[in-house]
């Protein structure tokens, strides 16, 4: 007999368990007849804002508008460049041009963030001067902030934190969003807290920043149709606001069972054969995915289907390897081996909090017939 699946990710599970407060929030915008910006997003902002330990937040439409919008409050434009990584997902660069600006793609470290050595190498070479570093916490691994701000501090660049896999993980105690000048989370809807729908939102402590964002993300105004910067309209909508407020009280909850499930897969899938990811020290990672590292990717991930197991890869190529950035994107002077490494080797096991602990023995036991353990 054909054993059920095992979705790699099951964004419908993550509905059905906030089932009753989603319902509710959404009767309470449809009636309320006021659907873009309003009182759901105000106390979105706040509540997830007090979530993060930030001052403010700021809805907008996704995480790369956030990300874009980040860079314009910041004043990054044409002639600027910005360090960030080729191993994320490809909307941490394209955010850099679409302000018109320059992505200068440095190496990773061993836990797949921002090398401090690779961009501090960058720092010395930039062909353009450096506005912002992007440092993306990827997977749910907080980068290495105290590294990475240091050497921002010294040469007073902003630093923008791409959190979108990272909602509410922590370093040296400080939960990550917390340690630049701004942060960017994508709230779609497989996030770590996720929308039913597109959405976003911006954190900072900077009330100038703040303003400057709020007037950006709706056509520059501060007075509604006078317009007193080139905005752009990026705006957060009612229901997905009151969606995510209904969801918010459950992401620690969901945090916490997704490092329970890590868990179960680093003592029931280790072997010598594989490399399984690593945890920052001081670090609390929130799994946004499991991902290891194996030579026989492609073979485990075949075997792995025909046993029912969903997978997926983060990312398979490169950012600065895709035909839309390729010979065109300049790159560090470290080179970006552990990236390219990486893009051949990594895996990412079935990975969300309402996964059912015979759904975890089932991947751990197709792991180990696959012959890889
Ligand atoms: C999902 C994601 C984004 C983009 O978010 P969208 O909401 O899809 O625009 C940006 N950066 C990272 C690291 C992401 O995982």
């Amino acid at each position: 007999m054909t054993q059920p699946t095992v979705p790699q990710n099951d964004p419908r599970a993550a509905y059905l368990a906030a089932r009753e407060g989603i319902d509710q929030a959404i009767r309470r915008v449809l009636d309320g007849g006021w659907y873009i910006l309003g009182t759901e997003v105000t106390a979105f902002e706040q509540e997830f804002a007090d979530f993060i330990g930030a001052r403010h937040g700021i809805g907008v439409a996704n995480g790369t508008d956030a990300l874009e919008l980040a860079l314009r409050g910041l004043g990054v434009g044409p002639g600027d460049g910005v360090i960030t990584v080729s191993h994320t997902a490809v909307a941490t660069v394209a955010a850099v041009e679409l302000v018109g600006a320059t992505p200068i793609l440095v190496d990773v470290d061993d836990m797949y963030c921002l090398d401090p050595a690779g961009l501090e190498a960058a720092l010395a070479k930039a062909p353009v001067p450096v506005k912002a570093i992007i440092p993306v916490h990827l997977y749910g691994q907080p980068a290495d902030m105290t590294a990475i701000m240091a050497l921002a501090d010294a040469r007073g660049i902003p630093v923008l934190e791409d959190c979108s896999q990272a909602h509410g993980a922590k370093l040296v105690g400080r939960t990550t969003g917390t340690f630049g000048r701004i942060a960017a989370y994508s709230l779609y809807p497989t996030k770590n807290l996720g929308a039913l729908g597109d959405g976003g939102i911006l954190t900072t402590d900077d009330d100038v920043l703040c303003e400057r964002l709020r007037s950006l993300r709706e056509y520059g105004w501060r007075e509604r149709y006078v317009s007193d910067l080139p905005g752009m309209n990026t705006r957060l909508d009612e229901l997905q606001a009151a969606i995510l407020r209904a969801k918010l009280p459950l992401l620690a909850r969901d945090n916490a069972r997704r490092r329970e499930i890590a868990a179960a897969y680093d003592a029931g899938v280790y072997s010598p054969k594989m490399t399984l990811p690593r945890r920052r020290f001081t670090a609390e990672h929130v799994f946004h995915q499991y991902v290891l590292e194996t030579a026989d990717r492609d073979g485990l991930r075949a075997r792995l289907k025909e046993s029912g197991i969903g997978t997926n890869i983060h990312y398979p190529m490169p950012v600065h390897l895709q035909p839309a950035y390729r010979g065109r994107v300049p790159l560090g002077p470290l080179g970006l081996k552990r990236t390219e490494a990486a893009a051949t080797r990594v895996l990412s096991l079935p990975m969300y909090p309402q996964m059912t602990d015979t759904a975890v023995k089932r991947v751990i036991d197709a792991v180990r017939a696959a012959g890889q353990v």
